[in-house]
């Protein structure tokens, strides 16, 4: 019995040991697998690689501090929402390969100005801006979904752009061999055929930048359609996508749109609001959208 049990002890410890050391190094492996694939990072204008080379700019209205947006009856604060809608829409896009930039840290006391905000989505260059918003009016009838997209984008962007090592530049001109484009103050090249693959040509004219919001408007709206439970504001689209000049949209140098998820002063339509489940079925609606726009297949689930 004795003998049994010493020889039991001797065994156990260096036993236990190289189990706890693999567990421990499971666990950390694990750790770093989901660090990387669940990247949970929400600060403003840190833009998180994705799988697919598509950047989206999150713009999630107001703020915790002075400019809390609209207030429903009841003490519900638009920007409260807003966030809600912008973090799932933002774990839905990261799942799906997708860069992301935020132009505030959400849940956060972070107050960022119109023009800061513009300037972090300029830095980054993003593919596409998509800003949300909740919605109030007079009339506590009123409810329903819009999309508001900037016919009056400023021009100062107007040209051909080049993206190369993650950086955009003016191009100056072009030839059969070499394009050249601005870099600070002085005119840099690159060589068309050895740097083929490393390089895209992208139009920034607003014309162009505003067809595009558009397009991205009307993908939106066909994938928010579906919803069970909430409506476009009409059923005349012409009322539900319309053209505003809001300042955000106004100064960024990229397609962008506005989602105005709902009215907040409506009771029913408020209640499906403030529903988490809900928030997120409106982001994997707006990222279904999103993925028709860029003519993505294969990441939409039923709404
Ligand atoms: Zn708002």
């Amino acid at each position: 019995m004795a003998k049994r049990r010493k020889k039991r002890y001797s065994f156990k410890p260096r036993f236990f040991i190289i189990i706890a050391v693999f567990i421990l190094l499971i666990f950390a492996c694990v750790k770093l697998i989901t660090s990387v694939i669940n990247n949970d990072n929400t600060t403003a204008s840190n833009t998180i690689q994705g799988s697919n080379n598509i950047t989206i700019a999150i713009d999630s209205g107001h703020d915790f501090k002075t400019d809390k947006g609209a207030v429903a009856p009841g003490g519900v604060y638009e920007y409260k929402l807003n966030d809600g809608v912008a973090k799932a829409l933002s774990d839905e896009l990261k799942s799906r390969g997708y860069n992301i930039v935020f132009t505030r840290t959400l849940n956060s006391s972070e107050e960022k100005t119109l023009n800061e905000r513009a300037l972090i989505v300029n830095e980054a260059w993003p593919d596409l801006l998509v800003s949300i918003h909740h919605n109030t009016n007079e009339d506590v009838s009123v409810k329903g979904f819009t999309i508001i997209y900037n016919s009056q984008k400023t021009n100062i962007y107007d040209g051909q752009y080049i993206k190369y090592k993650g950086q955009t530049y003016k191009v100056t001109k072009k030839d059969d061999s070499y394009i050249y484009y601005q870099s600070g103050g002085s005119e840099k090249k690159l060589d068309i055929k050895s740097d083929t693959g490393n390089y895209k040509l992208i139009d920034l004219t607003s014309s162009d930048l505003v067809a595009k919001s558009k397009e991205a408007a009307n993908d939106i709206y066909l994938s928010m359609k579906n919803l069970s439970f909430i409506s476009p504001l009409t059923s005349d689209i012409n009322n539900v996508i319309i053209d505003q000049n809001l300042q955000l949209m106004r100064q960024t140098h990229c397609a962008g749109i506005t989602v105005e998820c709902g009215f907040m002063t409506n009771e029913s339509e408020l209640a499906q609001l403030i529903n988490e489940d809900n928030q997120k079925l409106i982001a994997k609606s707006i990222a279904n959208g999103i993925d028709n726009y860029f003519n993505i297949s294969g990441n939409k689930e039923s709404n």
